[in-house]
C-alpha cells in the first residue's frame, strides 16, 4: 500500500504524488494500462496517502497512524473496493470489498448474472456510501477495479454519482480497456496513465523480492508481456505448465486431425476446475496470443523451443489466428459454453495452420 512498492510506474505516481502534496485531489480519476502492472495496488496507496495523518512531504502514507493501521487490516470504513465476483475471488483481495453478491430484481438483464459483471445494486450501494458522512476524519473513497466491467446500468447510475461528486470523496476506476467505458465516464475522469513494466525490471522484481528462479522470472513475465500481477497469479494458481502444454499442442495443430484436435480440446477443457474455466481460459488465450505475435515477429524463439516441441508456427497462419482469439475471448466474455468455444477456435486455427502448411509445399 506504498507508492515505494509499486516499481516502474515512475511518470504516474509523481502525478499522484504531486497531486495529494498539493491537496489539489480530483474527485475521480481513472487509471488506464494492461492488466497486472499496479493500477489497483496503486489505487490503494492513493487512498492510504490521503487519508494517512502523517504523511511524509513527498505525499507517501506513514504506514502506522490510525488510518494507515486501518487500510493495512482492511478495515477502513470510508475506503471501499469494488470489483466483479470473479475478479474478487481471483484476485484474492480483502478488506471492504462489494461485489453485489445479491441481485437487483430491477435489473433483469441475462449478462447481470454473469460472476464478471459488476452490477447497478454494487454502484447503489457506493451511491449510498458516498453520500453519507465519512465515519472517520478524511476521505471517502470507492476504487472500481475493472471498472469496464460495469453493467450498462451500472455504468449509468456510476454517471450519476460523478456528474455530481459528494465533497471529500474521491472515486477510482481501473480498467486495462477504457474503450469499454463510454466518453461519458472517461470525459469526467481525470486520467492516469500506467505503462506495461519493462521485462527486465518485472523478472529482477520477482526473483529478488518473490525468490522465483531468474530463469522461471523471465520466462512468467514474457508470458504475462510485462504484467508481474499476471505473473504470479499464473505461479500461485500451478497453471503456468499446464497453459504451455496446450500451447505446445498449439503449435502442431497443422499436423493433427479433426478428431484429435477435438480430443484435445476436451481433454484440456475438462482439466480445468469448473469454477475457473473461464478466468484460465482467458489467461490462455492471452499466453497463446504471445505465441503467435512471437511467431510472426520472430522473437522470443529459444524460449519457445525450450517449452514448446513444434517451435515456431510461421508468421502467415499466426496472422490470421488473432481473430479467432479476440472471436474466443468476446464469446467467453459473454457466458458461452466454454468447450465449443474453444472448439472452434482451436479447428479455426487448425484450418488456418493447414492452409499456410499446404501453400508451403
Ligand atoms: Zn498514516
Amino acid at each position: 500500500m506504498f507508492f515505494s512498492d509499486i516499481i516502474g510506474q515512475e511518470e504516474a505516481i509523481g502525478n499522484l504524488r504531486s497531486h495529494i502534496r498539493s491537496g489539489d485531489i480530483p474527485h475521480a480519476m481513472i487509471f488506464t494500462g494492461p492488466s497486472g502492472v499496479g493500477k489497483r495496488s496503486t489505487a490503494m496507496a492513493v487512498a492510504a496517502a490521503v487519508n494517512c495523518t502523517e504523511k511524509s512531504g513527498e505525499g507517501d502514507s506513514c504506514g502506522h497512524c490510525a488510518s494507515c493501521s486501518k487500510v493495512k487490516a482492511g478495515s477502513h470504513p470510508d475506503i471501499h473496493l469494488l470489483m466483479s465476483r470473479d475478479r474478487a475471488e481471483e484476485s484474492g483481495a480483502s478488506g471492504h470489498i462489494l461485489t453485489g453478491l445479491e441481485s437487483d430484481p430491477r435489473e433483469s438483464s441475462d449478462d447481470t448474472k454473469s460472476p464478471r459483471v459488476i452490477r447497478i445494486a454494487v454502484i447503489r450501494d457506493l451511491e449510498l456510501y458516498m453520500n453519507r458522512k465519512p465515519m472517520e476524519e478524511g476521505w471517502k473513497i470507492a476504487i472500481i477495479a475493472d471498472a469496464d466491467q460495469l453493467t450498462v446500468g451500472a455504468t449509468g447510475a456510476l454517471l450519476k454519482t460523478l456528474e455530481e461528486p459528494p465533497g471529500d470523496s474521491l472515486i477510482i476506476l481501473t480498467t486495462a480497456s477504457p474503450s469499454r467505458l463510454p466518453d461519458t465516464i472517461r470525459s469526467r475522469c481525470r486520467n492516469i496513465r500506467f505503462t506495461p513494466i519493462p521485462e527486465e525490471t518485472a523478472s529482477d522484481f520477482l526473483s529478488t523480492k518473490h525468490g522465483m528462479d531468474r530463469e522461471r522470472a523471465k520466462m512468467l513475465v514474457h508470458l504475462s508481456q510485462g504484467s508481474i500481477g499476471k505473473a504470479l497469479r499464473m505461479e500461485e494458481n500451478k497453471s503456468t505448465d499446464f497453459i504451455l502444454e496446450a500451447v505446445a499442442r498449439v503449435s502442431t495443430l497443422h499436423r493433427m486431425n479433426a478428431t484429435d484436435t477435438l480430443t484435445f480440446t476436451d481433454k484440456f477443457c475438462k482439466s480445468v476446475k469448473r469454477t475457473e474455466t473461464a478466468s484460465m481460459l482467458l489467461a490462455l488465450l492471452d499466453i497463446i496470443e504471445v505465441y503467435f505475435r512471437d511467431s510472426a515477429t520472430g522473437i522470443w524463439s529459444e524460449g519457445w523451443n525450450k517449452n514448446n516441441n513444434g517451435g515456431n508456427i510461421g508468421a502467415e497462419p499466426a496472422l490470421s489466428c488473432f481473430e479467432f482469439i479476440e472471436e474466443a475471448r468476446k464469446s467467453l466474455n459473454l457466458n458461452v459454453n466454454p468447450q465449443l468455444v474453444m472448439e472452434a477456435m482451436f479447428m479455426n486455427m487448425r484450418s488456418a495452420a493447414r492452409a499456410a502448411a499446404r501453400s508451403k509445399v
